[in-house]
């Protein structure tokens, strides 16, 4: 048939995502020392234990990539956040509040010889309104003797309280059967986009990725440093922006540089690629400081056929004059015509410049990402629009665009049902007029022509 379906093609590409989305996540909850840390690596299945003997000493919240039984799933250490004696049951009611919102099923780790604390007990409080699985884990249960005392737990009303020694390994194996029987097979984020945004940083190399994420993490006070002697990067970091929490997906070369003479670029592109397919909306970094490159271009255009939303980030903009501004407009107007409708923003992860407007644009970029026209809506402003300015005519023939329909969204996919082929020119200006009317700032949209004779 004479079908011309242009870009559409993309849709099932190899930018679908699904690989990334299909894992689950698993958060491991509760006040400092309890042994959170060492249980973690339990699951991760690391003999060494990687713990910090130091109370009080500060991790990020981050995904580690597990394997148990064959099913893959994310372990999000919470770690010790904000641990400072006084906000301690605050800090650990908020860190379960955090992972309600972000994980699938949530592990409150108790040390069973302490017993249950006023912290342990805020944390239960908060939990108790959990729409996702909870499973009372009683850690250092490294013998009989402290079962009993593991026992004492069933008070929480969390139900069973599973014993454990996350040191030693024992009932670590039943405790991971009891969490693959209550996590569910695919993350719910991927369904309803309930949980936090995936935002994927990208960008040449030196062009300011992980100072961005530092400063972002540093803003918030979550301080992205190493534990030291972790051997497993993490997969993706939790970032709270602006009252949200955001998930930087792929950060672990960004979070650990990692040192590879040979092939960088091909090692990059790869990266970014992974990036983009695990993330929703992609801030790539430019150095404005510095004329706009060949390796630029590559990952505009990585981007571009990743159809993710798009914030432009034009970093280093403390090393920018009046004279490279000039410059860099020109060449914005030149090299940036893939992605005109991307917001700009001008930042310096350096100084910490405008890094929070990222924030409402990043919120802009995801809502045009989103957006679904009404079949009825989009009919109506086609009709005018199509009447005031037909479409050039084809071998003497005026092609009549029939209907329209949007097919998709993330990102909005529009389907023209016509008698003829339409020209590149006249899908650009339908476009953007389609833009002007319904406002996708940030967000590509898609645009197919069906013909039907
Ligand atoms: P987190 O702050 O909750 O992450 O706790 P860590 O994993 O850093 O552990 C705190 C302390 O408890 C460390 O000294 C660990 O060695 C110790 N610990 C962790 N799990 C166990 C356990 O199962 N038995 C015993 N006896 N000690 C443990
Ligand atoms: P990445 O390779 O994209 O992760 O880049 P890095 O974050 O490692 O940054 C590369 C270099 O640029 C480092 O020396 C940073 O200190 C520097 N840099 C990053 N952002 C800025 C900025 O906003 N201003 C200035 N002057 N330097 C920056």
């Amino acid at each position: 048939s004479d079908e011309t379906d242009w870009e559409l093609t993309d849709l099932d590409g190899e930018f679908d995502g699904e690989e990334h989305l299909a894992m689950p996540t698993l958060a491991v909850v509760g006040r400092p020392n309890v042994g959170k840390s060492t249980l973690v690596n339990r699951i991760l299945g690391r003999r060494e234990a990687v713990v910090e003997d130091v109370p009080g000493v500060t991790r990020d919240r981050v995904s580690y990539e597990a394997n148990w039984a064959g099913r893959r799933f994310l372990v999000q250490d919470t770690g010790g956040w904000e641990p400072d004696a006084k906000g301690l049951q605050q800090s650990v009611a908020r860190q379960a509040e955090l992972a309600m919102q972000t994980a699938d099923a949530i592990l409150l780790v108790v040390d069973a010889v302490v017993g249950a604390t006023a912290t342990d007990e805020a944390a239960v409080k908060m939990l108790r309104r959990s729409k996702v699985p909870v499973i009372l884990v009683a850690n250092k249960v490294d013998d009989q003797r402290v079962e009993s005392e593991a026992a004492a737990l069933w008070s929480l009303g969390l139900g069973e309280p599973r014993m454990v020694s996350a040191a030693h390994g024992r009932g670590t194996g039943d405790l991971l059967d009891d969490v693959l029987a209550v996590l569910p097979e695919t993350p719910r984020e991927g369904t309803g986009g309930t949980g936090p945004r995936r935002v994927a940083l990208v960008g040449k190399p030196n062009v300011g990725k992980s100072s961005l994420l530092n400063k972002l993490a540093d803003d918030e006070r979550s301080v992205v440093h190493d534990v030291a002697g972790t051997t497993v990067d993490p997969v993706d970091s939790l970032v709270e922006l602006g009252g949200k929490i955001w998930k930087f997906v792929d950060t672990a070369g960004l979070r650990r540089k990692v040192s590879n003479a040979s092939g960088t670029e091909f090692y990059a592109s790869l990266r970014t690629k992974a990036a983009l397919e695990a993330s929703e909306v992609a801030i790539m970094l430019i150095d404005a400081s510095q004329p706009i490159t060949e390796q630029d271009l590559r990952v505009i255009s990585m981007v571009a056929d990743s159809g993710r939303a798009l914030v432009l980030a034009f970093n280093k903009w403390d090393l920018v004059d009046e004279d490279r501004r000039l410059q860099l407009d020109r060449e914005v107007d030149r090299d940036l015509v893939r992605v005109p409708w991307a917001q700009r923003v001008n930042i310096s992860a350096h100084t910490g410049r405008a890094v929070q407007k990222l924030v409402p644009a990043m919120e802009t970029a995801l809502e045009s990402w989103d957006k679904r026209i009404s079949t009825g809506r989009l009919n109506t402003w086609l009709k005018e629009v199509v009447a005031a300015t037909p479409p050039p005519m084809r071998g003497g023939r005026l092609p009549r665009i029939m209907f329209a329909t949007q097919a998709t969204t993330r990102p909005p996919t529009f389907v023209l049902f016509t008698t003829g082929f339409l020209e590149a020119s006249y899908r650009r200006f339908l476009e953007r007029r389609l833009r002007e009317e319904f406002n996708f700032d940030g967000s590509p949209v898609r645009i197919s022509v069906r013909v039907r004779e």
